[in-house]
């Protein structure tokens, strides 16, 4: 596969960089309004209302959702809704699509899709139905993504607490001409740059690839090499009790990772007692990563960017039923294995389920 490796680093856009003057007297339409809607609707109507800039005519939010739970949420925290999607599509100058990624392309290309006015931005918070190319976004519309490297319950969160979050953001495609000025304004609305945080410019394939790998080869090594941890200490004679707390369950995992995101990677490791320094890095190096690289290599190039998994999942044909019984069926098998059952046990046994 072709190399693709960066010329040069990535641009970092600060809240020096943005204004929110693109968003004057616009209509912004968040479809969905669950983890992420939610939390970026709140930041953007907070910040819109914040903003004493002169002149600036305030933008009006809408909320496109069904009527049901999520559709009752937004109408408790203030926000006109409507579950007619063409009509809500009619007044975007501004789509942000934030119902899930299976479920984008239908909606979109059915039911908004052929009601946007030309000149409307559409707003993604994933690369990867731009990468696989599943959404039919016509050559007048700019399509930029915006993408909080953040669960939506923290980008709420943070954004009360002036932290701002990282995210990536791209322009895919420019019809305006405008699009980044908009895309910058619509990052400083949502509240990424608070805090001198910087958005990073990462297009929709490398968000796609980043994203799916992290998912399909880094967890699963990680999840994997517990499972075969467990396994094997299990067998010369530790306890589940001891294991569960060793490995997890004491939160020394979460709390390293806290660290190399505070001190450094490396760095965090002098932490710890010379002979953990010693044992994990005289032990990473000769760890056999062969086989490791080729499978990541697969995952990758074939899963990834070759479009098997975007196929596979697909065909699991559910925007909702199917992918939910196949991942229940997932869980099912994983908890079978030795960790599975001895975790369930443990936990019982210290009251923390019943
Ligand atoms: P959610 O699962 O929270 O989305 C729920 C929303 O989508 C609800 O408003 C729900 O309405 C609506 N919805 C679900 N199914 C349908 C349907 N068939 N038709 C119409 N509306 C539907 O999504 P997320 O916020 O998790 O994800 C949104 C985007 O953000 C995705 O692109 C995701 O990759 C991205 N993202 C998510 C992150 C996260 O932490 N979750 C982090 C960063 C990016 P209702 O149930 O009422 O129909």
């Amino acid at each position: 596969m072709a190399n693709h490796q960066l010329a040069t680093p990535p641009r970092l856009f600060y809240e020096k960089d943005a204004s929110l003057a693109p968003l004057s007297g616009r209509t912004i339409v968040f479809a969905g309004y669950g983890n992420q809607g939610r939390a970026q609707a709140l930041n953007l109507h907070d910040s819109i209302n914040k903003s004493l800039a002169p002149g600036f005519i305030h933008p009006t939010i809408l909320v496109a959702n069904p009527t049901d739970e999520f559709g009752s949420r937004a109408s408790a925290d203030g926000f006109e809704g409507t579950a007619d999607w063409a009509a809500a599509a009619a007044r975007a100058d501004v789509l942000f699509l934030l119902v899930p990624d299976q479920v984008q392309p239908r909606l979109f290309n059915t039911h908004f899709a052929p009601s946007l006015k030309s000149g409307c931005t559409i707003v993604v918070a994933s690369g990867y139905n731009v990468f696989y190319k599943k959404l039919d976004v016509a050559r007048s519309m700019d399509l930029v993504l915006l993408a909080p490297r953040m669960i939506g319950a923290s980008v709420r969160s943070r954004f009360e607490e002036s932290m701002g979050f990282p995210c990536f953001i791209s322009v895919e495609q420019d019809s305006s001409g405008n699009a980044w000025r908009m895309l910058l304004a619509l990052a400083l609305g949502i509240g990424a740059l608070q805090a001198q945080n910087a958005a990073i410019e990462c297009s929709a394939r490398e968000e796609t690839l980043l994203d799916l790998f992290t998912e399909q080869a880094v967890w699963p090594s990680i999840i994997a090499t517990f499972r075969e941890a467990y396994s094997t200490l299990r067998r010369l004679g530790c306890s589940d009790e001891a294991l569960v707390h060793e490995m997890w369950l004491s939160r020394e995992p979460a709390e390293v990772f806290g660290k190399a995101a505070d001190e450094g990677f490396f760095k965090q490791l002098k932490l710890h007692s010379s002979v953990s320094q010693y044992g994990q890095l005289t032990g990473s190096k000769e760890f056999e990563v062969r086989g490791l690289r080729e499978s990541f290599r697969k995952v990758a190039e074939e899963r990834i960017l070759g479009g098997e998994f975007a196929k596979e999942f697909e065909a699991l044909n559910g925007e909702r039923e199917g992918v939910e019984k196949k991942i229940e069926e997932l869980f099912r098998e994983a908890e079978l294995c030795e960790l599975g059952v001895g975790e369930k046990r443990v936990r019982k046994r210290l009251g923390l389920e019943s």
